[in-house]
């Protein structure tokens, strides 16, 4: 676990502000029409034209044999993280998981959305929604002096009765000086445990659901996780900073309350 110092957490809101004015000017070109590799392209220019880097383009993780791609991961419908951008066109009535990450003086910061293309279904809708909300749950316990154990807790409870199903083997990490950090946030379990939460500790929350069940498979490109009974999968993900004065959403973005 990492605890950021007081510049290095000045660089970090600064990176997350910067963030969010891309990650929304990016939802805004998701159209029927528009392909994945068009929205990666722009959400790169965007980044590199802010002087930062697209963290995520030849990033390697554990477990992977070749380096990402792409500066954005986009995953369709089906598809639940970690979509390779490329030549597949937007439908209407898709839903787009934007995943993106960003490095700015030295911090990073990861933070996705789920957006319909056009109009879509109502168990679309509930779905993003119940995710977004999941998402808002898990930061409220994300405090000091709670546990990890909280965070995930919490985050699984936001999901009761709603019929969707979180994803258990993907969830959230630390984050700030590298992509992934120590701990894991998984999107289940028992409060009271994991960690302590301390002052300064920067987490990427992410919770992860599908309409169906919770199956995950990799498809053979080696990074696209879709569903394994076809459902469609959403993904919402904020980079948070947690001080002992309150917990600050660092990817925040303009049009967020
Ligand atoms: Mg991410
Ligand atoms: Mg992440």
């Amino acid at each position: 676990m990492n605890v950021r110092t007081v510049e290095e957490r000045t660089n970090l809101l600064e990176a997350g502000r910067r963030f969010g004015v891309i990650l929304e000017a990016l939802m805004a070109e998701v159209k029927p029409g528009v392909t994945t590799g068009e929205l990666d392209a722009s959400a790169e220019k965007m980044i590199r034209d802010g002087g930062d880097d697209p963290v995520f383009k030849g990033y390697t993780p554990e477990g992977a044999n070749r380096p990402f791609p792409a500066a954005l991961c986009i995953s369709v419908n089906d598809e639940v993280v970690h979509g390779i951008p490329g030549a597949r066109v937007l439908k209407e009535g898709d839903i787009v998981s934007l995943d993106l990450g960003l490095s700015h003086k030295g911090m990073i910061v990861d933070s996705a959305v789920t957006v319909p293309v056009g109009k879509t279904d109502a168990k679309s809708y509930a779905l993003m929604d119940t995710t977004r909300m999941a998402l808002d749950t898990a930061i409220a316990a994300a405090r000091v002096g709670n546990r990890i154990g909280d965070i995930s807790h919490a985050t699984e409870e936001a999901y009761e009765g709603s019929g969707f199903s979180v994803v258990r083997i993907l969830g959230g990490h630390g984050v700030g000086a590298q992509v992934h950090e120590e701990p894991f946030v998984a999107n289940v379990g028992h409060p009271g445990t994991g960690e302590e939460i301390v002052d300064g500790m920067v987490l990427a929350l992410e919770p992860i659901a599908n309409a169906g069940r919770a199956g995950v498979h990799i498809l053979p490109d080696g990074y696209t996780f879709t569903t394994k009974d076809g459902s469609r999968s959403a993904h919402f993900e904020h980079t948070i900073l947690i001080e002992k004065e309150g917990t600050i959403v660092v990817t925040k973005r303009p049009s967020e309350s």
